[in-house]
């Protein structure tokens, strides 16, 4: 991973987030307190302004350095979520990414723990463990079949009732809708496929 190509994964995962902004909040709008596009956009904003420090660094560090920074700047339940994500995944990550499928695995470990939550209680979840289950099966064409799978994830979330989050406490009357933090996940995972695609 050059410093070049972190740049580049960074800027491009933080333009996305910040693009679909308005997407997300008129998700949790309907499922929650309609914060969930503002959070991300304003934790992804101080990610974006500090890319070039950010790409200068071993990518391991730099993973722990931006889940710290979504842990201090996003705030909600999903803040601290995706940053124990990528502070874990900088945890396990090697300096040159190859080990991905094993620290994914782990960081979603880390994020069910933090979260006590499972798949299946519409949630990121729901998007990150079938990302997890693909990166381990492997296989080609993994950067065309990642955004696809995620995408459907995000869309079986719709029909689940949630049972973790402010979702939740709508009950069966969550059903319907497509859950906030899958579908930001599911951004996420698209435009990190189509940075290291170029
Ligand atoms: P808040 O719910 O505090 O307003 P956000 O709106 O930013 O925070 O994020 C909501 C998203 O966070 C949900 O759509 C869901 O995907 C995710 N989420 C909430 N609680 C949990 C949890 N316990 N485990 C996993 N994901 C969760
Ligand atoms: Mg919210």
């Amino acid at each position: 991973m050059t410093p070049d190509r972190l740049h580049n994964l960074i800027v491009t995962v933080a333009d996305c987030v910040i693009e679909h902004a308005d997407e997300l909040t008129a998700l949790d709008q309907a499922v929650g307190d309609g914060d969930h596009g503002l959070n991300m956009k304003r934790g992804f904003e101080v990610v974006r302004a500090d890319a070039d420090n950010l790409a200068a660094k071993p990518l391991p560090e730099a993973m722990r350095a931006i889940g710290l920074q979504l842990v201090m700047k996003v705030g909600g339940a999903s803040g601290p979520l995706y940053g124990t994500l990528l502070m874990a995944l900088g945890k396990t990550l090697s300096v040159d990414g190859e080990n991905v499928a094993v620290a994914f695995a782990e960081a979603v470990e880390a994020v069910k723990q933090r979260g006590k939550s499972q798949p299946g209680q519409k949630t990121m979840l729901d998007v990150l463990a079938p990302i997890e289950a693909a990166l381990s099966a492997g296989g080609p064409e993994l950067s065309h079949r990642l955004p696809v799978i995620a995408q459907e994830a995000a869309e079986a979330t719709v029909a689940m009732q949630a049972i973790r989050g402010r979702a939740s406490f709508l009950g069966a009357r969550s059903v319907g809708h497509m859950d906030p933090g899958a579908r930001s996940s599911a951004l996420i995972t698209a435009a990190v496929c189509r940075a290291l695609e170029d």
